[in-house]
């Protein structure tokens, strides 16, 4: 495959933006190294380097993209909008319907505030958690993502009872001392850490099907149930950061699925169809201690910008048609097993861990339940795999931690030929 035009303005990238990136994640660095594939264009489930190479897209842009590249509806929306002029400043009837759909589907957001990324989504619901409950400490749980403030730049302390370390240059000893790690799917882990620190704590804060160490739903229906209770009988808030599974398995929340309701919920990614966005909300009580109704203070220029609004709308309405979720659900399994039999076929040790769409080929044979299972699998190994996908037209991201989404525009033909690449990649790295 030639990238030559790609290598170039990656060459370019790199002489103004910092690491050729504007997110790490972007960058090769966990794979070995390489190039990053500048892209030029996206269209349904496929998207095309400036080389004019044509890739199936599972990394969806980090998940937003649900509906696939430049739906019909969403470019429609994005197209209305712009004629209207983009920015007021003002309420508007785009960000009112927009807040009642999201409402509607999720009933639990009692109150909503629109934001620009889940960050700050995040940062604002333990913001919030602190001034409810007076207490200082935020407990979350390892390898969990919730954004890039301060706090949650914190990487596990070595037992129930420490308090977390800094895990970015430039977060202060001080920010790490209020957050606490504990692992995930591990109840005893968290009760341990609430015995010691239960009173001093705001919030327990989760992913409640972890999209960020790869797809690990929890490994009991109870766990979320037991997570609430826990948090709930310390006094804690129990925040969701519904960031990538909101409307990522059915139109709604994890929280449905399991039957659990939390205090706070954090959102983004899909809720814009593609434009920058992030949400906040929750129980009305909770929520009306923000300004400009209560003490704590949470604003933004960009907030709730009209084109986000309608872009979001046009993809909750397409969502809400039927029949959508079952589809990625019997795609996401077709390419699940497709993996798993060739995997065995060529002698390839694998963990997939799937939730309906979205997906996650660990390489080792053990189960992966939580960070330190996903750290235990084989990155050398997924390193070789990610390149002979991408040299075979098959994009993912380029991570072992991160998952393969399949969209709402992929096809049976599509799961087929990604198949066709993967058994290719599993032959090249058996040779
Ligand atoms: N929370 C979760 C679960 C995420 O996966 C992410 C981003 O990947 C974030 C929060 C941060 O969202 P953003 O990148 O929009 O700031």
């Amino acid at each position: 495959m030639d990238r030559t035009q790609s290598a170039r303005w990656f060459a370019r990238a790199e002489r103004v933006i910092l690491g050729g990136v504007n997110s790490p994640s972007r960058s090769f660095k966990s794979v070995g190294g390489g190039t990053p594939v500048v892209m030029a264009r996206g269209q349904g489930a496929r998207i095309w380097d400036v080389d004019g190479n044509e890739y199936i897209d599972y990394l969806a842009a980090y998940g937003p993209l649900v509906l696939g590249h430049a739906h019909p509806k969403v470019m429609a929306a994005l197209r209305e909008a712009t004629y209207d002029g983009i920015l007021y400043g003002t309420p508007t009837r785009w960000e009112v319907e927009f807040a009642e759909r999201l409402q509607a589907a999720i009933p639990d957001l009692e109150r909503i505030r629109f934001v620009n990324s889940g960050t700050e989504a995040v940062m604002t619901t333990i913001r919030i958690a602190r001034a409810v409950t007076g207490r200082n400490k935020v407990i979350k749980f390892a390898g969990c993502y919730h954004g890039h403030s301060d706090a949650m730049l914190v990487a596990a302390g070595s037992g129930p009872s420490s308090v977390g370390v800094p895990d970015s240059a430039g977060v202060t000893p001080g920010t790490a001392h209020d957050v606490v790690t504990v692992p995930y799917n591990d109840l005893d882990a968290l009760r341990a850490a609430l015995a010691v620190h239960g009173e001093d704590t705001a919030c327990v804060l989760v992913e409640p099907i972890v999209g960020n160490f790869g797809i690990v739903a929890p490994a009991s229906p109870t766990y979320l149930r037991d997570v609430i209770d826990l948090a709930h009988r310390a006094g804690a808030l129990v925040i969701f950061d519904e960031v990538i599974t909101a409307f990522r398995f059915h139109y709604g929340t994890a929280a449905q699925m399991y039957g659990v309701h939390a205090d706070l919920y954090a959102l983004g990614k899909i809720i814009g169809g593609g434009l920058p966005i992030g949400a906040y909300g929750g129980r009305r009580d909770v929520m009306e201690q923000v300004s400009p109704l209560g003490p704590v203070y949470q604003a933004g220029t960009m907030a709730g910008n009209p084109a986000s609004m309608r872009t979001g709308m046009a993809c909750l309405e397409v969502l809400a048609e039927p029949g959508i979720y079952e589809r990625m659900d019997a795609l996401g399994r077709r390419l699940a097993e497709g993996i798993r039999q060739l995997a065995d076929t060529y002698g390839e040790a694998v963990t997939i861990n799937r939730v309906g769409g979205a997906l996650t080929v660990f390489f080792g044979s053990h189960a992966v339940r939580n960070y330190a299972d996903a750290q235990a699998t084989d990155g050398v190994r997924f390193a070789r795999f990610f390149h002979a996908l991408l040299d075979r037209g098959v994009c993912i991201a380029p991570s072992k931690y991160e998952a393969w989404f399949v969209s709402a525009a992929h096809t049976e033909a599509d799961v087929d030929q990604t198949l066709a690449a993967v058994e290719g990649a599993f032959k090249a790295m058996a040779a």
